[in-house]
């Protein structure tokens, strides 16, 4: 038995799974959609056996939106309960004869999911000297399959596989973040999951660096603009909201009182970063016409999605901007999440190639 499972937020899974079956039509995969018996999961079965190398050339996991993080099911441990849980996992793994540069312990994101964590904070290292034993387990050999061991309650382990261009590094796609101790709210971190999330390295290392001009429409209190400004980067923001005092004690802000929609910089910027709380099919064209008509270079920018259809609304908001940029006869990047911390709402990285 073999499929696609997709981890999400909780709440979010006829979302995840909408947008897998559509991406495994465009892949001409044949299965559907099966329900995993636990909330922050989705499962799209396959009808018959892929090798990884060959779904991964056809479906690239890693751009779906909604999925937090997501493996290719490979096998199914049944009783896994009790005193001995390391025995049947391992004539399990044995018997798929695969070899994994990494373990990524992982449960639903749920109350349940928690107590499970606890479980696996124990078993894991156990799991992981004996396969490091059979010589299953490389951790020198990064090129390897890594093996999720995901618990979805009940009595089960369900097996997965992804290499880590993917997926998350992170197990369960959920970032451990610290909040930065005068960064003045919250939401500073969407912002650093973005950034590490929607960026390469190297996109982070040029792109963000002193000397670099960025504009933050929505600024206040200034969560966003203290990622920027502590990155060295000077940053108008805009916002009729005030501004926390450690973000302006920098010195690298102007803060205008000015409608984020309609104002304009004099000269183009590297950076404009967005967080209005409005309707998508607003922000998104605004987005791709900073972006088109080249007031920025690239743009991180929240669509808030309050509704129950998001998958399609992400999609109408991807076309607004395909328009736009179509019409510029521009050749353009444009990645979406639903970020860890990102909770009615998903965030996108628009640039220019
Ligand atoms: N990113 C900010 C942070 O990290 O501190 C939080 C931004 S908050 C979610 C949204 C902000 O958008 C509010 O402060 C609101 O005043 C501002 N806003 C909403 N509509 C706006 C508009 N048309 N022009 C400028 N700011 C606007």
């Amino acid at each position: 038995s073999t499929g696609i499972l997709v981890q999400c937020r909780p709440g979010f899974e006829a979302d995840a799974l909408l947008e897998l079956e559509a991406a495994a039509r465009a892949a001409r995969l044949i299965g559907k959609g099966e329900a995993v018996g636990t909330p922050g999961a989705t499962l799209f079965r396959l009808d018959s056996p892929q090798p990884h190398d060959e779904l991964r050339r056809r479906l690239d996991v890693s751009h779906l939106v909604f999925s937090r993080q997501a493996f290719q099911l490979i096998g199914r441990v049944e009783g896994f309960a009790g005193r001995d849980r390391l025995g049947p996992l391992l004539k399990a793994l044995e018997a798929l004869g695969e070899r994994f540069s990494a373990i990524l312990p992982e449960t639903p994101d749920t109350n349940d999911g928690k107590e499970q964590a606890g479980f696996l904070r124990r078993f894991v290292p156990l799991l992981e000297a004996a396969l490091a034993e059979t010589g299953q387990l490389r951790p020198d050999s990064p090129h390897l399959p890594r093996l999720h061991v995901f618990l979805p309650g009940g009595d089960v382990a369900l097996l997965g596989l992804s290499v880590a261009s993917e997926g998350s590094a992170w197990p369960m796609g959920i970032p451990r973040l610290r909040m930065p101790k005068d960064a003045p709210s919250r939401s500073t971190l969407k912002l650093a999951e973005a950034i590490q999330t929607l960026l390469t390295p190297e996109e982070q290392h040029s792109t963000l660096r002193s000397g670099l001009q960025a504009v933050d429409l929505g600024a206040s209190p200034g969560g966003w603009t203290w990622q920027l400004v502590s990155r060295g980067l000077r940053v108008t923001a805009i916002d009729n909201g005030p501004m926390a005092p450690s973000v302006v004690a920098t010195g690298l802000i102007e803060h205008l009182r000015v409608d984020g929609f309609t104002w304009k910089p004099r000269k183009p910027v590297e950076w404009m970063v967005c967080d209005m709380v409005e309707q998508p099919s607003r922000i998104a064209p605004l987005m791709a016409e900073w972006v088109a008509g080249g007031r920025c270079r690239r743009s991180i920018f929240n669509l808030k999605l309050p509704m129950k259809r998001r998958h399609d609304e992400v999609e109408r908001c991807r076309a607004l901007i395909d328009q736009r940029m179509r019409a510029a006869g521009l050749k353009y990047i444009l990645r979406i999440k639903h970020l860890y911390h990102d909770r009615e709402e998903v965030t996108c990285y628009l640039t220019r190639r």
